[in-house]
């Protein structure tokens, strides 16, 4: 039997890239450049563009991973209720302590300390005493008046603010719907667009992720005649509100982003340490995939080296045992995006070498019920114990893939489904290394990777592989391990 099999995606690293696409990354040369360098997810901001633009870069990713025989997951950010300012006359002006500012709900100021906005509801939503942030979180403003049409606030931070720049309010009970109108536009379209992975801005509950997916469910429905494959839902995590609930939001979800840009003004910088070990732990105990999001190379927009700073906040967030780090503006208008994911994917080969250790001590699986979740402990505990030389995962849904991510699997793990969305998605779990075009059947899957692993190098005569299946007939879900020996 000859196989066309390649295995261009195994990787020295284990955690997983996230890479946001915007000019700096947009075409099929440096897409290609950014998948060979490590990105195994691309972000797609709806914050800045539409449909026609997210459809187009899509298509090219697509094009792209297809050119170069591997799969890479797309993740549709959907940018929920993001307040911003309106214009400023002149564009621009210099917050002082001295001078009040004043919010008003027309949509048109001439005055210089009079601000409008695109968030209707926020002299209604704000109270005496609460904060109004401004310029991510450098210029802080303090509501100290209330009247029907305006507020008048004093200046309690200084600084310079621009038109449509971001509002925060931090502390104050927002009445409008995390999923805004052009969101359930946008995550409809994502549906028919076969985007695999959806994530939602200012999650505040539970119910944010199951009203999302329920547009999700009925745009399949309609598109298809049938429930279909949808995306995974990946909630953004940066409203307190959010961090309050987190055990109830990971367990709806179907992946975390810890969004430190909004979340560090939404918190007191101070704590954002604290509060992204503590969403990861959860996701690891809930065995949920995470995302570390914003600024970790940031520097990197117009220099090759990154800070210490920034390269040690990459090794604690995979020391932390997130699955993906991400890179946002980094890679989407930085000079150096290349260099930006060839620096990524280096420090996580570099701090992987103390991983095992560390996860060994202190990352032991918890007792479980689920058989899934025990087989796949078995087979990483056995693959451990026998020096296999690859764990080999056959799952349909990928949910036994994820299940094996979460047990932090040293030895290298291969992913392969005759679904293609599953495949894709497994660029998300951490060690997992997805294997396109290998045969349904699976006995001919096996020699089939065993033929390529032994052109490639990975496998040997007498390498031990460790073989775990999903398979679902009909309602029923049965999992099978063995051992296979290599001829
Ligand atoms: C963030 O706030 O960190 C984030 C990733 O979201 P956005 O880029 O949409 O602000």
């Amino acid at each position: 039997m000859t196989t066309n099999l390649i295995f261009p995606q195994l990787r020295p690293s284990h955690t997983k890239i996230v890479a946001t696409i915007g000019p700096a990354s947009d075409t099929e040369e440096m897409l290609s450049k950014l998948i060979l360098a490590g990105v195994d997810v691309f972000r797609i901001n709806m914050a800045h563009g539409g449909t026609d633009q997210a459809q187009t870069r899509l298509d090219r990713i697509r094009k792209v991973s297809q050119q170069l025989g591997v799969t890479v997951g797309v993740l549709v950010d959907l940018a929920g209720p993001k307040m911003r300012l309106g214009e400023i006359p002149n564009d621009v002006y210099q917050c002082e302590t001295e001078i009040p500012m004043k919010f008003i709900r027309d949509k048109i100021t001439t005055e210089p300390n009079t601000f409008t906005t695109t968030y209707e509801p926020l002299i209604d939503d704000v109270n005496i005493g609460d904060k109004i942030m401004l310029a991510d979180g450098t210029v802080a403003l303090q509501v100290a008046e209330k009247n029907s049409d305006s507020i008048i606030c004093t200046v309690i931070q200084g600084g310079t603010v621009r038109s449509r720049q971001g509002i925060n309010l931090p502390g104050t009970k927002l009445s409008i719907k995390t999923l805004q109108q052009a969101d359930i536009d946008n995550a409809k379209w994502a549906v028919g667009a076969g985007v695999d992975f959806l994530g939602l801005s200012f999650v505040r509950s539970p119910e944010d992720i199951l009203e999302l997916r329920e547009i999700l469910v009925d745009a399949a429905y309609k598109n298809t005649g049938f429930w279909s494959d949808i995306p995974h839902i990946v909630a953004k995590i940066e409203k307190p509100e959010a961090v309050e609930r987190i055990e109830e939001i990971v367990d709806v979800t179907d992946g975390v982003m810890v969004a430190r840009g909004d979340l560090g003004v939404e918190f007191d910088i101070a704590q954002i340490a604290v509060v992204q070990k503590k969403i990861i732990e959860t996701c690891r105990r809930k065995s949920k995939p995470v995302i570390v999001a914003t600024q970790m190379l940031e520097s990197m927009h117009h220099q090759t080296l990154p800070t210490r700073a920034e390269a040690t906040d990459v090794a604690n967030a995979i020391l932390d045992g997130t699955d993906a780090c991400m890179l946002s503006g980094e890679t989407a208008v930085g000079e150096f995006p290349l260099q930006t994911v060839q620096m990524m994917h280096r420090i996580a080969v570099e701090t992987e070498k103390v991983l095992a250790e560390r996860f060994a001590l202190t990352h032991r699986p918890s007792r479980t019920t689920s058989v899934t979740h025990a087989v796949c402990d078995a087979a990483v505990t056995l693959a451990d114990e026998i020096d296999a030389a690859m764990l080999l995962v056959k799952t349909q849904s990928g949910k036994t893939a994820m299940a094996i991510s979460n047990k932090r699997c040293f030895t290298l793990c291969v992913g392969t489904s005759s679904n293609i969305r599953a495949l894709q998605r497994m660029n998300l779990f951490w060690g997992i290394f997805p294997l396109i075009n290998v045969p349904e059947n699976p006995q001919e899957s096996l020699i089939s990777v065993i033929e390529a692993g032994k052109t490639t190098g990975y496998l040997n005569h007498g390498d031990r592989i460790v073989h775990v299946l999903g398979i679902a007939t009909g309602s029923r879900y049965r999992n099978v391990l063995y051992v296979h020996i290599v001829d």
